[in-house]
């Protein structure tokens, strides 16, 4: 592992891997570290990205983006960090394999992960009628039947917006905490509001019906987890920024964080949780980190 660079990029996913294409591209010398596997966009399909037609399955874009990369002479370690520091070097990132990487700019492109309900069937449905994004999937639900499981905010608007596409909408929740305005609208929209724990996901080859912890059975064909993410945020804390309140990185209009030389993109800096977003910020934090190491040698 070379140890002294330019950028050190983290996170592998679409955000990521963009910044290392237009950092490499600017001649900086850069390094993509994290685990593509673990992208969100790795088992997505994905319909509503600029210039491509019909479903693409989301882990070649990012193996074809990686690709890319590479042929810009940007390295990839498949590695995860486990921590960071700052001294008058530059900026030390840590892997997980104890080695440390100095470089003068860092793009945090972490993501978010969405969190799970773990009940039995949320595994192994997902992509075939279990989704954690109905902004992402509701139009592969049209006249469909789905439930929207979730206590807060994104539950609700979930609801109200799978109301457009779906047949019926139900909204199961052991305990609604959206706010009031966010309640009403969703059902002024029609959706079913359901008190109850999900205990099971069921179905055959796709999802057939949502079981809650009194065994009563809602027959659906999709039901979305909207419980909202958490991210790796603490990586920037290290870095001496304190992430939002809800865990996302502010950054400028060049990705910039508050911290000169530290970069943000892609689902991390906030909604929408959009493949399009995080490239548009990979591309503008990789041009920004990529001018900002150039100016710190
Ligand atoms: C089921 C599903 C379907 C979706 N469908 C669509 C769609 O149709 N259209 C659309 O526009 N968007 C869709 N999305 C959203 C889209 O996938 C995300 O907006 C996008 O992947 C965000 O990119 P990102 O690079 O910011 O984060 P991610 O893709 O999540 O990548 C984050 C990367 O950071 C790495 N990482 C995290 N912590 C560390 C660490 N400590 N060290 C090193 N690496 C780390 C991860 O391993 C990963 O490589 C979908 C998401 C899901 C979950």
């Amino acid at each position: 592992m070379k140890t002294n660079v330019d950028v050190v990029v983290i996170g592998c996913g679409p955000a990521g891997i963009q910044a290392g294409i237009h950092s490499s591209r600017k001649k900086a010398e850069t390094v993509i570290i994290g685990k593509m596997r673990n992208s969100s966009l790795y088992g997505a399909h994905v319909e509503n990205y600029f210039g491509i037609k019909g479903k693409t399955d989301g882990s070649l874009l990012l193996r074809t983006g990686l690709e890319q990369a590479a042929s810009f002479g940007c390295t990839h370690i498949d590695l995860n960090v486990i921590g960071a520091s700052a001294d008058e070097d530059g900026f030390r990132i840590k892997a997980e394999s104890g080695e440390e990487i100095v470089c003068r700019s860092v793009v945090i492109a972490t993501g978010t992960s969405r969190m799970k309900l773990n009940i039995p069937g949320e595994k192994e449905f997902h992509g075939k009628g279990v989704s954690y994004c109905a902004e992402c999937d509701c139009n592969f639900f049209k006249g469909l039947k789905v439930a929207i499981v979730g206590d807060e905010s994104e539950a609700a608007v979930s609801a109200e917006l799978m109301t457009e596409y779906a047949s019926t909408v139900y909204w199961v929740s052991n305990g609604i905490s959206a706010s009031s305005n966010l309640v009403d609208k969703a059902r002024d929209a029609g959706v079913k509001i359901i008190e109850g724990i999900p205990k099971a996901i069921e179905g055959d080859t796709d999802v057939k019906r949502l079981i809650l912890g009194d065994d009563r059975s809602i027959e659906v064909d999709g039901v979305f987890i909207e419980l909202g993410g958490r991210s790796s945020a603490y990586l920037a804390m290290d870095l001496g920024l304190m992430p939002e309140t809800d865990d996302s990185i502010k950054v400028d209009s060049n990705c910039e964080t508050s911290v000169t030389g530290l970069f943000a993109c892609g689902d991390i800096t906030g909604r929408p949780w959009q493949l399009a977003k995080a490239v548009g910020e990979g591309a503008v934090a990789g041009l920004s980190a990529a001018e900002r190491a150039r100016y710190a040698k």
